[in-house]
């Protein structure tokens, strides 16, 4: 009996992992460039804190963690998100003492929900985030940066930023309440998630998918008439800010997004190339969430890309360029007993140029190493025999040009290859 992967749980190909690392790269060079770093933090931490962070009545917490208890009966999760581990480990590190932090991270995270296309039960994102910034100057920078990855990977055309606030807890608080007064009176038309909302997170009513409940919402009051100055100004600056770089956005009044700890500035960047999973990249502003987990008081913004998500729409969209793929540049036919000057051979090109090589291991005919050769997709084969061997040369065969083979001696290998590589 064969033992299966976990359902939702994919294995990552080499064929698809070439398109996996050009993304990190690509976003990796852009985080730079923007003054982030990297930060690492563990996969498992104790479920109280997702508990506190993500908070008790959302779906990630009520329903959607891998969760157990270690052997000495402590309570441990599979990390869902990261921006809970992320301030944690600022937080015990004092990374967050009188100064500011841009940091990322990347990683799977782990969510029991039902596997279907763009949602899996363990999936990657990269996160940013950052902190003791209050100014809507940081959030705007979020979203160029965001904005300039989607360029970068030529998949702009295919996303929309929606943005919203949700201004202050007070704030939102006196929305709630008109929220409930107003959908209260429609209880019984609303779909029995909704209605469970009613009580533990109404907000969240105003992202249902249930076609009934959002016609019902078209009169509901809406968040915005509850904003005061200060979070319209917030807002309004970043508007002002996208509007001068020219990144077009949409202004959402039903975003909430999913997570509890959100304040004022929310947004998603959405396609709808993907189906229902069009989110590829969520976040927002949580000044109140260092606080929570037993900071001293920082105000923070982030936000996370589903890598599958991102993945799946530049392969739909067909933007992952030829030059990504992982080939070789030279394959080393091995014919006969040579296998440790070839190996020898391959070093010295290794040190000398900067090419990939793959030599040929395990003998077989010339012909079957050929087409290995070919196959590979390298340009040039490099040949050993036993002949070539005896006269300290090798053959070079040119694997995509109408050019003849040509013999060349072993000393003269590195420049006639330069040249080659130069052309
Ligand atoms: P959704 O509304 O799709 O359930 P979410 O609000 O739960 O998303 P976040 O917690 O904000 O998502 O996570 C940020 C991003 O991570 C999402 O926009 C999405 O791209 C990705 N993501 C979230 N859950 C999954 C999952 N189960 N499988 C794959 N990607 C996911
Ligand atoms: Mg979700």
């Amino acid at each position: 009996m064969k033992i299966q992967s976990i359902r939702g749980m994919n294995d990552l190909l080499p064929e698809q992992s070439a398109t996996w690392q050009y993304v990190e790269r690509t976003l990796a060079l852009i985080l730079a460039a923007y003054s982030y770093k990297e930060i690492r933090f563990p996969i498992l931490e104790k479920t109280d804190l997702f508990k506190r962070a993500v908070g008790e009545v959302t779906d990630i917490v009520e329903k959607e963690m891998y969760s157990f208890d270690d052997r000495n009966g402590d309570r441990l999760s599979l990390r869902p998100e990261g921006t809970a581990g992320c301030v944690r480990a600022c937080i015990e590190n004092g990374l967050l003492h009188n100064q500011t932090q841009r940091l990322w991270y990347t990683g799977p995270m782990f969510r029991h929900e039902r596997p279907q296309k763009g949602r899996l039960r363990q999936f990657h994102q990269i996160g940013v985030e950052a902190f003791g910034l209050a100014g809507p100057d940081i959030d705007a920078e979020l979203l160029l940066l965001t904005a300039r990855l989607w360029r970068e990977l030529n998949i702009e055309q295919a996303l929309e930023l929606q943005i919203n606030s949700l201004g202050t807890a007070e704030e939102r608080g006196a929305y709630r309440q008109a929220l409930v007064e107003y959908l209260g009176a429609y209880k019984n038309d609303l779909d029995e998630d909704s209605q469970r909302r009613l009580t533990s997170n109404p907000l969240r009513i105003l992202d249902s998918k249930n076609p009934d409940t959002q016609s019902l919402l078209k009169n509901a009051p809406v968040l915005s008439d509850y904003l005061g100055a200060e979070s319209k100004q917030h807002f309004d600056q970043i508007c002002t800010i996208l509007d001068n770089a020219g990144v077009s956005y949409v202004i959402n009044p039903k975003l909430v997004r999913g997570l509890d700890y959100y304040s004022q500035t929310v947004f998603e960047w959405v396609t709808t190339e993907l189906g229902a999973q069009g989110t590829i990249c969520a976040g927002g502003r949580f000044d109140s969430l260092v606080e929570l987990l037993g900071g001293n008081p920082c105000p923070a913004v982030g936000f996370a890309i589903g890598i599958e998500r991102l993945i799946m729409l530049l392969d739909e969209l067909a933007q992952v360029p030829d030059s990504v793929a992982q080939q070789v540049d030279l394959y080393l036919v091995a014919v006969g007993d040579v296998s440790h000057q070839a190996m020898q051979v391959a070093e010295q090109l290794r040190t000398e140029l900067n090419v990939r090589i793959e030599v040929h291991c395990g003998g077989g005919s010339f012909k079957s190493q050929i087409k290995k050769a070919d196959k590979s997709g390298a340009a040039v084969a490099i040949i050993l025999g036993e002949d070539e061997l005896s006269s300290n040369t090798v053959q070079v065969k040119f694997l995509r040009q109408e050019r003849p083979q040509e013999t060349v001696d072993q000393i003269n290998l590195v420049d006639f290859l330069t040249k080659k590589f130069e052309n």
